[in-house]
């Protein structure tokens, strides 16, 4: 199988190109020739001589993901499912904003995925019960963006690292993929519009802290006593409340950037006022919001004893804990879920597609 070019490190580039007698201008010819112009083929990069071009054609290849299927929602998101070159599965969903008087679109977010499958396993999470397939290479991590805007013929403009995967588990080529998304040179994306997040990796988030063009931290929170979080996201048991906040902190301090938490409402489980008292200290720490995000039911699955404790909350139930916060100071908006119409859900589609290691609930 020929290696994708976009996997091709920059220095290594470079090697290429002196090994070849290039001059060392056409490492930038190429890259922005696939980074900022998105050439699907190496015939189609005008400024190369022949030979390099076929020799370029012979020895990478340029895209690797394929679309397999697309559904639209009723809301106007659009799920994309991608097929990887050894059959594994990815999502994405595509996600427009418009603006007040709902005629122009605002904003255009792609959900993109960093894993097939998730290493994690939390017990709310479509993604988590399949399991961990693999880590995506910096090729698959970007060609979600590319080829979703070249099938609906747009413009992105923000990207958020929260389909599937944890995307700090998948560091290196995480940050290679913001690397070149952020590059001044390919005008692609503002490290402002990107968000990455994460289940809550303290010591990579220290890490990702001093890259050099850090995104926008969200922390999936959900729970704020270390014995739910233990319980229901296993990535506590390595990196406890207090390191994790701990890292936001470090976060904060070198990023300079509000923190977003992410926070399912679980009927009767993580609402109570003691909960939103510690919410309350964990949001105060740094500059932040907290996200009250519904709980898309996904007892589709085959049900453990914990994740059939995960009762959705009603929106009542919602709006008193956001008011909560609210007269504590706390920023909290509600998301919307998005899709919930086309299994756009973190997981769903993937799993209504294939018959995965995860068992589906009988109908009955
Ligand atoms: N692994 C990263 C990013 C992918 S998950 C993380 O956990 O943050 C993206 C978001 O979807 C997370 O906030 C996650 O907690 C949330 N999520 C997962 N399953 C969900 C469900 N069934 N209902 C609502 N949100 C869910
Ligand atoms: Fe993985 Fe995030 Fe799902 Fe947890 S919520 S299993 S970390 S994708």
């Amino acid at each position: 199988m020929k290696k994708n070019i976009k996997n091709v490190e920059l220095e290594d580039l470079q090697n290429i190109m002196v090994s070849l007698n290039q001059p060392a201008y056409r490492t930038e010819q190429i890259r922005q020739a696939i980074f900022k112009f998105k050439r699907t083929s190496f015939a189609q990069i005008s400024n190369l001589p022949k030979n390099l071009k076929d020799y370029l054609e012979e020895q990478f290849e340029i895209t690797s993901l394929q679309i397999k299927t697309v559904r639209k929602s009723l809301d106007g998101s659009i799920k994309f499912l991608f097929s990887l070159e050894d059959g594994n599965l990815i999502e994405s969903v595509y996600m427009p904003w418009y603006d007040d008087t709902s005629e122009s679109i605002e904003r255009e977010t792609l959900c993109i995925s960093s894993m097939s499958g998730c290493s994690v396993g939390c017990e709310f999470c479509a993604t988590g019960k399949l399991g961990f397939k693999r880590n995506l290479q910096v090729s698959e991590i970007l060609e979600q963006i590319f080829l979703v805007e070249q099938h609906l013929n747009t413009k992105l403009t923000n990207i958020v690292f929260m389909g599937m995967g944890e995307p700090l588990l998948n560091y290196n080529n995480v940050v290679q993929a913001i690397e070149i998304l952020t590059d001044p040179n390919y005008e692609l994306f503002s490290r402002k519009k990107i968000t990455l997040s994460t289940a809550g990796v303290a010591n990579k988030i220290k890490q990702l802290a001093t890259t050099n063009r850090p995104v926008k931290l969200a922390i999936s929170l959900h729970f704020t006593t270390n014995i739910l979080r233990n319980q229901i996201m296993p990535i506590n048991l390595s990196s406890p409340l207090e390191d994790l906040m701990d890292a936001v902190e470090i976060y904060y301090k070198s990023t300079k950037m509000p923190i977003t938490y992410e926070y399912i409402l679980f009927a009767g489980l993580n609402d109570t006022d003691e909960d939103v008292k510690r919410l309350v200290k964990i949001a105060r720490r740094v500059p932040s919001r907290v996200n009250i995000i519904p709980f898309n039911d996904i007892s589709f699955i085959r049900q453990t004893n914990l994740s059939k404790d995960l009762k959705i909350a009603t929106k009542e139930q919602i709006k008193n804990f956001s008011d909560k916060l609210k007269e504590n100071g706390i920023v909290s908006i509600t998301r919307d879920s998005f899709g919930s119409d086309i299994e756009a859900a973190c997981g769903q589609l993937t799993l209504s597609e294939t018959k995965m290691s995860v068992k589906i609930k009988p109908i009955n």
